[in-house]
C-alpha cells in the first residue's frame, strides 16, 4: 500500500487533515467517505429543477473570530458577504431572533431602553435572576425571563431535543446571543459569509492535491476493501473522523444522538418567506425552521418563478440514521470517558471532528481542531520526534 496516512471521513476535519499532511509534508494520503460524495455534512448540491444550491445535511453558515482559520479557509475559496439574520413565527407573529430589543419591544408591545428592558427581564428572571444555572430550563430563563423562554425557546427546544430542557446542558442555549440593542445578527463573529461559488467547489479544491487519493462509498468497516480498519491500524498512521462508539464496536454502549430529517419541495412563487430561515417555536407546529435557499445567495441569477425550501424536523437517531447532533445526557458523557480510555490505547489512530470526539463542533471549530492535530501531533511524529498517541482534546 502505497499510502503514508489515512483519513478516515471526507469532512472538513479530514479533509484539513489530508490537506496538510499532503501541502507541507509532501505525504501520500488517502482519504475514505463511505458516502458517495466528498465533504461531510457541509456538502451542498445544486437542485436540479431550479439550479439553486441547496445544503443536503441542513443549512451551513460559515463564521468565524479565529483569524488563523479564516486564513486558511481563504486560501481555498472566496466568501460573500452575507450576513445571517433569523425570524421565528409565534401564534401568527414573525420576530426577529436572537432575541434583542426589537424582540423584547415587540413581544410586550413596549417601546423600553436597553436599560428599562433588562430591569423588566431581571424581574421575570425571578429567584433564578444572578444565579449560575446548569441546566438549559434555568439558564434561559435567568437570561430572559419566563415569558420569552415559553414562547420562543420551551417548545422549540421540546421538539429540537425531545428531552426535558431541566436535564439537558446550559451551554446549548448559551450558544444564542441575547442583546439590549437591535442588533439581530445571528452570529457575533468577525468574519462571516458564504462560499462565492458553493460549498462543493470549496471543498473539492481541499482534496485537489496530486497526493490526495479519495475513495468514496468506501466503508471503513468494511473487510472487504483495502482501506479497512483490520488493513490499515497497526500498518499505517489514521485520522478516523467517525462515530468513537461504532470504531470500538459499542463496547462501552451507544453514545446518543439527534437525527434530522428534511423535506424537501419546489414551490410555484419566487419568494415563499422573504428569509433564508424561519423559525417554528410554537408547539402545534411539528418542524423546527424552514429554510429557504435562495436567500443565502442574493447576488446569483437564480429562476424567479420558482423556490426550494425545506423543512427540518428533528428526532433521536436510531441505527441507520445520520448522526447530527450528540445528547450529551450524563450516561454519554460517563460512556465518553470510557471510550477516550481506549482510545488512548489505540496506538498510531488519532480521533477527530464532531463524529469522533462526540462534540458539537462548528466548521470554523472542526478546521481549527484539525489544524492544532496536524501541528501539534501529526507533525512531530512523522517527522520521527513523537509517539502518535491521542490527547484530551482529540476523542
Ligand atoms: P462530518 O462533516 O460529519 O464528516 C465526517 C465524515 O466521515 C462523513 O462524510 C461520513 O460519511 C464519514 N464517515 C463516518 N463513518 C465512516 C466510515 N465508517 N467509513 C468512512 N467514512 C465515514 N457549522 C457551522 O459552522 N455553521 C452552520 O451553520 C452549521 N450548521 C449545521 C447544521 C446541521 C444540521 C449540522 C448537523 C451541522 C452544522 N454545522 C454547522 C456543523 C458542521 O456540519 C460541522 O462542523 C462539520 O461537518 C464537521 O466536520 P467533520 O469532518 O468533523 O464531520
Ligand atoms: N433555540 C430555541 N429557539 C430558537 C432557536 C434556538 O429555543 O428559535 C435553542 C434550541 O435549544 C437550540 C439552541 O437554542 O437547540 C441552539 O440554537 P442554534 O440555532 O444555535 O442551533 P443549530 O442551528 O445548531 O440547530
Amino acid at each position: 500500500m502505497n499510502t503514508d496516512l489515512l483519513v478516515v471521513g471526507s469532512g472538513l476535519f479530514g479533509l484539513t487533515v489530508a490537506e496538510r499532511a499532503a501541502n507541507e509534508l509532501g505525504l501520500k494520503v488517502a482519504v475514505i467517505d463511505r458516502r458517495s460524495h466528498l465533504g461531510g455534512n457541509a456538502y451542498s448540491e445544486n437542485d436540479p429543477e431550479t439550479g439553486i444550491e441547496v445544503h443536503r445535511y441542513g443549512a451551513h453558515l460559515f463564521h468565524t473570530s479565529n483569524e488563523r482559520v479564516w486564513d486558511y479557509v481563504n486560501r481555498f475559496t472566496r466568501f460573500t458577504d452575507y450576513v445571517h439574520r433569523v425570524y421565528t413565527r409565534h401564534r401568527g407573529e414573525v420576530f426577529p431572533m436572537p432575541i434583542n430589543l426589537g424582540t423584547i419591544n415587540q413581544f410586550f408591545r413596549a417601546a423600553y431602553g436597553p436599560d428599562e428592558a433588562r430591569a423588566l427581564i431581571r424581574e421575570q428572571a425571578g429567584e433564578l435572576a444572578g444565579t449560575d444555572p446548569q441546566n438549559l430550563n434555568d439558564k434561559g430563563i435567568q437570561l430572559i425571563g419566563r415569558p420569552l423562554y415559553e414562547a420562543f425557546i420551551k417548545h422549540y427546544t421540546a421538539k429540537q431535543w425531545q428531552t426535558d430542557p431541566s436535564e439537558l446542558p446550559a451551554e446549548i442555549i448559551s450558544r444564542l446571543p441575547v442583546r439590549y440593542t437591535y442588533d439581530n445578527r445571528y452570529f457575533n463573529d468577525t468574519h462571516e459569509g458564504l462560499p462565492v461559488d458553493g460549498y462543493t467547489a470549496w471543498l473539492e479544491r481541499m482534496a485537489d492535491h496530486p497526493n490526495i487519493e479519495l475513495h468514496l462509498d468506501t466503508d471503513f468497516f468494511d473487510e472487504s476493501q483495502p482501506y479497512s480498519k483490520s488493513g490499515t491500524v497497526g500498518r499505517i498512521p489514521v485520522v478516523y473522523t467517525g462515530p468513537v462508539d461504532r470504531y470500538f464496536d459499542y463496547a462501552e454502549g451507544p453514545l446518543s444522538w439527534r437525527t434530522l430529517d428534511f423535506e424537501r419541495e419546489v414551490l410555484p412563487t419566487g419568494d415563499f418567506q422573504g428569509t433564508s430561515v424561519m423559525n417554528y417555536p410554537d408547539e402545534d407546529v411539528p418542524f423546527t425552521r424552514i429554510h429557504e435557499f435562495r436567500h443565502f445567495h442574493p447576488e446569483r441569477e437564480y429562476p424567479r418563478d420558482r423556490t426550494v425550501i425545506m423543512r427540518e424536523f428533528s428526532r433521536f437517531a436510531g441505527n441507520g440514521d445520520e448522526p447530527y447532533y450528540p445528547v450529551n445526557t450524563a450516561a454519554d458523557r460517563e460512556r465518553l470517558l470510557q471510550y477516550r480510555t481506549l482510545a488512548k490505547q489505540e496506538r498510531n489512530v488519532l480521533f477527530g471532528g464532531r463524529l469522533g470526539t462526540y462534540k458539537y463542533l462548528d466548521m470554523h471549530m472542526a478546521i481549527g481542531s484539525a489544524i492544532s492535530m496536524f501541528d501539534n501531533r501529526l507533525q512531530p511524529f512523522l517527522a520521527g520526534s513523537a509517539p502518535l498517541e491521542s490527547g484530551d482534546g482529540d476523542a
